[in-house]
């Protein structure tokens, strides 16, 4: 079994990566992001709600979020392994994931930090913004999803860190296929360790 979490700050390569890394591995990809944006295609009361969240660059509640994830995760068959893309983004989501983890006997997932310098970010998106159509891809969100990685999601490194919880950092620079090689490497290593 392969547990992943794809983490970094936003425009470091999660989604991308996670697809190249789910289908190398023979795991399933979750993406917490197209879960919820999905939600809002259907216009649904709560599609209103999270969407004007996502708009403004803020999270979405734990509960919802963590709801969200499992009804998601449990309807996995065969369960070989995932790779989280945009999940946890709270230390309470990182303790909640944690927990059901263990409760079901699950290893404890592969925290794998795709390094990316801000500025560099922050083309990236304004890039992206252009094509993807995403209410969150402008300058001022931007730097609002920036702020609340900083101050919300990094913790969650720390206390991987301080739980002697598995943990890998890649630098998430260069072209899609060295990242891509660089994580496989990464996550490779760590397997044939444990
Ligand atoms: P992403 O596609 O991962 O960049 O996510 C887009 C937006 O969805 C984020 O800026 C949040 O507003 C929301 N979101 C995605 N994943 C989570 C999560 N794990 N917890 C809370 N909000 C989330």
């Amino acid at each position: 079994m392969l547990n992943l979490l794809i983490f970094g700050a936003p425009g470091s390569g999660k989604g991308t990566q996670s697809k190249f890394i789910a289908e190398h591995f023979g795991i399933k990809h979750i993406s917490t992001g197209d879960l919820l944006r999905k939600e809002v295609s259907t216009n649904s009361e709560l599609g209103h709600e999270i969407e004007s969240l996502i708009s403004e660059g803020h999270l979405v509640p734990d509960e919802m979020i963590l709801e969200i994830l499992f009804h998601q995760v449990n309807q996995i068959e065969d369960f070989k392994g995932v790779i989280l893309d945009g999940f946890p983004r709270t230390l309470v989501q990182a303790e909640s994931l944690i927990k059901e983890f263990d409760k079901r006997k699950w290893s404890v997932p592969l925290l794998v930090v795709l390094e990316v310098p801000e500025e560099e970010l922050m083309t990236r998106l304004l890039e992206r913004g252009k094509v993807s159509g995403r209410s969150d891809d402008n300058e001022e969100t931007i730097r609002r999803r920036f702020q609340v990685y900083r101050n919300q999601s990094e913790p969650i490194v720390s206390y991987y860190k301080e739980n002697n919880l598995p943990y890998a950092s890649i630098n998430g620079l260069g072209t899609i296929q060295e990242i891509t090689d660089r994580l496989i490497q990464g996550i490779t290593h760590h397997i044939t360790k444990v």
